[in-house]
C-alpha cells in the first residue's frame, strides 16, 4: 500500500476540559494548546486513534460510574439478516445512540412504566410476575401524555396508599378494586387527564377479573380492548410482561426521530411509524428501540430544538437534521451547566463528545 506522508504541521485548539470530581462534581476549565496537526505516519496514527478512542472510552466509564453497555449494537449479521429497503446507514445511527446512551442516565431508565414497579420494588417482576404484569399496565394507562417522573409518583402514591391499607403487594387487582373512583383520581391527581385515568384503571381490573383470570393477557388483539389502553402500551406490555416480541412500542420520541433521521415516512399516524418501522428493523431490536430512543429524546434530541453541541451525531455528520451552527458552537461553563440542569445529567456525554472533538476520533 502506497499513500504521501501527511503534512506535518501544528495548529492552536480551544479546549474545555470537563472532568469529574470524586463528589461527582462537573469541573469544566478552560484553555489553550499546540498539537500536531498529523502524525510522521498517517497508518500508524490511525490505529493509534482507535486505540486512544477504546481506552478513553474506558476512562471515562470507570471516571463517571455508567459502565454497562445498556443496548445490543447492530452487527454485520443484523445488516445481512434484513432485507434491502432498509434506509442507508440507519446501523451507524443506531449504534451511535446506544454508545450515547451508555454515557447518560434518563428518566426513562427509572421511571419509564417497563421501569416503574421494579424501582418501587426491586426484583418485582421477578418475584411477582402477576403483580409486575398489573403494574405495567397502570403505568401505561397513567403515562399516556404524561411525564415519566408525574407517572412514577402517581405509580408511588398508589402503591404507598395500598400498602397503608394493608395490602402486602401494594398495587394489585385485587387491592385497587377496594379503592372508590374518586380515591383513585386523587391519587394519580397529577398526572394528564387523571379523572378518566382513574376510570379506566378500575374499569380494566373489574374486566380482567372477570374474563381473564385476574391476569394481563398475552394478545394485543385482547389487551387494546381494555378501556384506554392502545398498541403501543400493548405490544410494550406483552414484550416486558410476557416476553413476546410482537411489536414495536412507538411514543411520541420514537416516532419524532424515527421521521427525522428518515427511517420512516412522514406521517402524523404513530401506527404507520411502526408498520413502516417493523419493515426493515431487525426483530431482534425491536424490544430496546422503545427505551433506546425515548431515552435519547428525554435528553439529547429533545423536542423542537435538540442538542446537537452534546450530540455525537452532529460531530459525526451522521444526522441529517442536526444544526451545524449549534454543533459548531463551543461549549461553554453556562451552556454546559444550563444542560446539566436538564431531565438527565450529561457531564459524562460532554467528556465523550470533547474528547471525539479533541482528538478527532471520528
Ligand atoms: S437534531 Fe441534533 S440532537 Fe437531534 S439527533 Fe440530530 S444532531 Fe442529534
Amino acid at each position: 500500500m502506497s499513500y504521501s506522508a501527511p503534512r506535518r504541521s501544528k495548529r492552536r485548539l480551544k479546549h474545555i476540559e470537563v472532568s469529574t470530581s470524586g463528589s461527582g462534581e462537573l469541573k469544566v476549565e478552560h484553555g489553550e494548546r499546540v498539537e500536531n496537526e498529523r502524525g510522521a505516519d498517517g497508518e500508524q496514527s490511525t490505529i493509534k486513534k482507535e486505540e486512544d478512542r477504546e481506552s478513553d472510552y474506558k476512562r471515562i466509564k470507570i471516571e463517571t460510574g455508567i459502565a454497562a453497555m445498556r443496548y445490543a449494537r447492530a452487527e454485520d449479521e443484523d445488516l445481512e439478516s434484513s432485507d434491502a429497503k432498509q434506509p442507508k446507514d440507519w446501523y451507524k445511527i443506531y449504534n451511535e445512540v446506544a454508545l450515547m446512551r451508555e454515557h447518560f442516565e434518563s428518566p426513562v431508565d427509572t421511571m419509564g412504566c417497563e421501569s416503574i414497579p421494579n424501582t418501587i420494588r426491586p426484583g418485582l417482576s421477578e418475584m411477582r410476575p402477576q403483580v409486575y404484569r398489573f403494574q405495567l399496565l397502570v403505568s401505561l394507562i397513567l403515562s399516556s401524555q404524561t411525564k415519566d417522573e408525574v407517572t412514577y409518583n402517581a405509580m408511588l402514591n398508589l402503591n404507598r396508599h395500598l400498602m397503608d391499607r394493608g395490602f402486602e403487594d401494594g398495587l394489585t387487582l385485587e387491592a385497587v378494586l377496594t379503592l372508590s373512583e374518586t380515591e383513585v383520581d386523587g391519587l394519580i391527581s397529577k398526572v394528564g387527564f387523571h379523572r378518566k385515568k382513574a376510570a379506566y384503571i378500575l374499569k380494566s381490573a373489574a374486566i380482567l377479573k372477570e374474563t381473564a383470570g385476574s391476569d394481563v393477557p398475552q394478545t394485543v388483539d385482547e389487551i387494546t380492548r381494555l378501556p384506554g389502553v392502545g398498541p403501543k402500551m400493548a405490544y410494550l406490555l406483552i414484550q416486558r410482561g410476557w416476553n413476546i416480541n410482537d411489536g414495536i412500542g412507538v411514543d411520541v420520541h420514537v416516532h419524532r426521530l424515527a421521521q427525522m433521521w428518515r427511517w420512516v415516512p412522514k406521517s402524523d399516524n404513530p401506527e404507520r411509524t411502526r408498520l413502516a418501522l417493523q419493515a426493515w428493523l431487525p426483530r431482534k431490536f425491536w424490544p430496546e428501540i422503545n427505551p433506546l430512543l425515548v431515552g435519547f429524546g428525554q435528553v439529547v434530541c429533545v423536542p423542537r430544538a435538540g442538542n446537537c453541541d452534546i450530540c455525537t451525531l452532529a460531530t459525526k455528520r451522521l444526522c441529517p437534521s442536526a444544526n451545524r451552527s449549534l454543533a459548531n458552537t463551543p461549549l461553554t461553563p453556562d451552556r454546559i451547566a444550563k444542560l446539566d440542569k436538564g431531565r438527565g445529567s450529561i457531564k459524562n456525554l460532554v467528556l465523550l463528545n470533547n474528547l471525539l472533538k479533541e482528538k478527532e476520533l471520528f
